[in-house]
């Protein structure tokens, strides 16, 4: 084991802070440790599986274990819902294993995200030595001549939901032994099925309940879901499975102390562009710390924002962008865009958790830090390590990245050097991906806001070896939302975590889920119950496109192939990464984000190492690239307009219309920037030749009179500047309500629209039919709109800058802008609007 941390976590914290001449820390939280609230074994718990646990360290389990396994055992649907390392595991294992032992015929299964997650799980049940229960993993990994050993005789199988679509359920018929006598589902990280994502899932769960009421078990099985912390589980797991869910959420495991620091870079002074970056003065290191200087000097190109070209990100990249919604509408200043010089700019997150990492790993601290993007995590760990070495050569060989995609035997390895502190600071992406078990560190140390209050307190949750303090800091991007969270840490501790969102009524997941469920068996009217609001427009919408054929007994499925169905992709088929030279397959993107990623120019990272697009084949689904690092970045811009289709709610409040409803939106991706990374100055513009593309989907938009405008203040010409920066920040808020980011939602603004005739602000979901973003916005909209408000408001630039209004994915190079009128608009929408 590593030593002792060479100081308090209070302590720590003063002489990192100290390191700068302005103290980059907004707050300080002290997370009191909480004693464990241990409960006794069950009655109905055997023997054999108490004494299975004794062996494996569990003397007593918690009481919120024993609360939520005890509803499970009276086959009640449940849903856990408490923090990281809570023994969430032992609350679904103790019930079905239970069942298992008492009843020789009946099985279990359990769904989780990943197969990392399943086979981690897999060894845990297999260590419990629970005779006859034969537990084994069911993926895309399994050998076929282990399958059918698998189906005839395992009794606890491990999937996860695209195994369970495309393989287990179309093979229904040789899963009916299993699925007959199926007890118990268990739906782990089940917060993970939010948005598009979750909805199809939502629909999987219903054909797999529909297969086993076919195959006998008509009273259904019972489901046991494991959720990170989030706001109202039961609601969410309800909308997940279609079936009432209670919900366990008061964490009664043990946790150590933790001080948590909420930390915004400093701004940067303002600097012409063409001299490169400047870093903020930092100090000289303390006495404490390793000698020399170990700040990350200038000059090494970096990011300025993380990339956001890695496959997990552009996942995100939704089928929008900002519109050019003001012709002929001149610049109120004329001057150029204001994204095109970035005047006043913070010292980059990325910049600053490297140093905090090399600060920490010098202090003899093991620290973990998470970076959303592989590539920023591999930013992060070169940076630090060469720090170190700069210090003390041969240090920095105590730092490592984690980028995904590691063998098991390598995850070990990290896992077991990071044990013994042979390694103490680790870059990485989000833990789900790490399949680690890594809890127990001393310092965590999180660049950005990962999106949910749900996934920071996952995140801070690594920290803290039981009995020891443990420090957590959260360092903020240049963003609105983060830089509204450090400066408003009651919404970060104060605050409930936010509502998984999944909207399973989506057109565009039930049709093709629908033709997925008559494929594995025709559809009877008692089905479209079971699929819930929309079921029975969907099929006849299917019968209509010749899909479906009705006869006296349902509905039948007229093709011979079964429906393509992907449950993760959206917005057309993916289209293949190759690099031309060898014609080796490097990834797939999503056809939604293949436009502003792929075109012919882009700049391309994958898995750390950047690419150059040579042509982007629409037809066949294909762009080739070489490998080529050039030091700029390149920014697809697109042009965007909206219609509006119908409105199926809104509020009519005097001189402010509120609205939700169905739009159509075009956009087309017409021109790409290149800027240089170091300094993001633009280089150029070039266009491009793509075609448009449609997509239907659900908005949330706002109107005003222009009389309302006038008497508050905001000059006419100023009005399409006051929209549109109002906007870039109601965009950039809105994962404070929903869980989502704003690379999942797209806006356009405009002083009048043609379906409005009024100025309005229009936010829309990034995907077809929507994905419940918007109506959540709109149900949330007064708590919404107050914290964009407020976000303007208090950011402490004068004309606006990424931490308020511009946007990192402005098709419109973020002109015009006006950040005093945006509050006014605000201010004029929230003082009409109805709590
Ligand atoms: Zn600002
Ligand atoms: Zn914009």
């Amino acid at each position: 084991m590593a030593g002792p941390p060479a100081a308090s976590p209070g302590e720590l914290l003063r002489r990192l802070r100290q390191r700068h001449p302005a103290d980059p820390v907004t707050h300080v939280e002290r997370v009191p440790p909480r004693a464990g609230v241990p409960a006794p074994w069950p009655s109905w718990a055997p023997e054999e599986l108490r004494a299975a646990y004794a062996r494996r360290g569990v003397a007593t389990p918690w009481r919120h274990q024993v609360e939520a396994a005890g509803l499970a055992h009276d086959r009640r649907h449940v849903v856990v819902a408490t923090g990281t390392a809570s023994g969430k595991s032992l609350a679904y294992q103790l019930p079905a294993l239970a069942t298992l032992l008492a009843d020789p015929r009946a099985t279990v299964l359990y769904l989780a995200p990943t197969k990392a997650l399943a086979a981690d799980q897999l060894r845990a049940v297999a260590a419990l030595e629970i005779e006859g229960v034969r537990p084994a993993c069911y993926d895309g990994d399994t050998p076929r001549a282990e399958r059918e050993w698998i189906r005839r005789h395992s009794r606890f199988v491990l999937t996860n939901p695209d195994m369970l679509h495309h393989g287990i359920l179309p093979g229904h018929a040789q899963w009916s032994g299993f699925l007959r006598r199926l007890a118990y589902v268990v739906v782990d990280e089940c917060h993970v099925y939010r948005g598009v994502f979750g909805s199809h899932v939502a629909h999987v769960l219903r054909r797999l309940r529909r297969q086993c009421a076919r195959y006998g078990r008509t009273a259904g099985p019972t489901f046991v879901l494991a959720s990170a912390t989030s706001g109202d589980p039961a609601a969410a797991a309800g909308r997940l499975t279609g079936l009432p869910v209670a919900a366990i959420t008061e964490d009664t495991s043990p946790r150590a102390g933790v001080t948590f620091a909420l930390w915004e870079p400093p701004l940067l002074p303002p600097e012409p562009s063409t001299s490169g970056p400047t870093p903020a003065p930092r100090q000289k290191p303390s006495a404490g710390m390793a000698k020399g200087d170990r700040r990350v000097t200038s000059g090494q190109p970096e990011p300025r924002a993380e990339p956001s070209a890695d496959p997990a990100q552009a996942n995100r990249q939704p089928t929008s962008g900002q519109p050019e919604p003001f012709p002929g509408v001149p610049s109120p200043s004329g001057e150029p865009a204001a994204g095109s010089d970035l005047t006043q700019v913070r010292r980059s997150a990325l910049r600053e958790t490297a140093d905090l990492l090399a600060d920490t790993v010098a202090a003899g601290v093991r620290t973990l830090a998470f970076v959303r993007s592989r590539r920023g995590a591999e930013v992060v760990a070169t940076s630090a390590r060469r720090s170190l070495d700069e210090a003390v050569p041969g240090l920095g060989d105590r730092v490592a990245a984690y980028r995904g995609g590691y063998l098991r035997e390598e995850r070990r390895e990290l896992e077991r050097a990071l044990l013994h502190g042979d390694l103490l600071g680790l870059a990485s992406t989000n833990a789900l991906e790490l399949g680690v078990d890594l809890i127990g560190l001393d310092a965590v140390v999180i660049c950005g806001y990962p999106g949910t209050r749900a996934s920071l307190w996952q995140q801070a949750g690594r920290a803290g070896r039981s009995g020891q303090e443990a420090l957590a800091v959260l360092v903020a991007r240049d963003d609105p939302l983060d830089t509204y969270l450090v400066h408003h840490p009651e919404a970060v501790f104060g605050a409930p975590v936010e509502a998984t969102v999944l909207d399973p009524a989506n057109a565009y997941v039930l049709g093709p889920q629908l033709a997925c469920a008559a494929a594995e068996a025709p559809l009877t009217p008692a089905d479209l119950e079971l699929f819930g609001d929309g079921a029975k427009e969907a099929v006849e919408a299917l019968v209509e496109a010749g899909a479906l054929r009705q006869r006296p007994t349902g509905w039948y499925w007229r093709h011979r192939e079964r429906p393509a169905v992907d449950l993760r992709g959206e917005g057309g088929a993916p289209v293949c990464v190759v690099e031309a030279a060898t014609g080796r397959l490097l990834g797939t993107v999503d056809g939604g984000s293949s436009h502003f990623l792929l075109h012919a120019g882009a700049v391309y990272l994958h898995q750390g190492v950047s690419y150059v697009v040579d042509s982007l084949d629409l037809d066949d689904g294909c762009a080739l690239v070489r490998p080529e690092e050039p030091d700029w970045s390149t920014h697809a811009r697109d042009v965007t307009s909206l219609s509006v289709v119908s409105v199926r709610s809104y509020v009519d409040a005097g001189p402010v219309g509120f609205f939700l409803g169905e739009v159509d939106v075009t956009s087309q991706v017409v021109s790409y920037q290149r800027r240089r990374i170091a300094t993001g100055e633009v280089i150029d513009t070039r266009p491009l030749d793509l075609p448009a593309r449609e997509l239907r989907t659900v908005a949330v938009w706002f109107t005003l009179s222009p009389e309302s405008l006038v008497a508050a203040g905001v000059d006419p010409v100023d009005v399409p500047g006051a929209l549109h920066a109002a906007e870039h920040a109601a965009i950039g808020l809105l994962p404070l309500v929903a869980t989502c980011d704003r690379w999942d939602i797209g806006g356009l603004s405009t002083a009048v629209h043609p379906d409005t005739e009024a100025p309005t602000v229009f936010v829309y979901d990034g995907h077809p039919g929507g994905a419940g973003f918007a109506e959540r916005a709109y149900g949330m909209a007064a708590s919404w709109l107050r914290a964009t408000r407020d976000a303007i408001a208090e950011c402490g630039c004068e004309t606006g800058c990424p931490s308020c209004v511009q946007s990192p994915k402005c098709g419109n190079g973020n002109n015009p802008l006006s950040k005093p009128d945006a509050i006014r608009v605000l201010d004029v929408v929230l003082t009409n609007l109805p709590e």
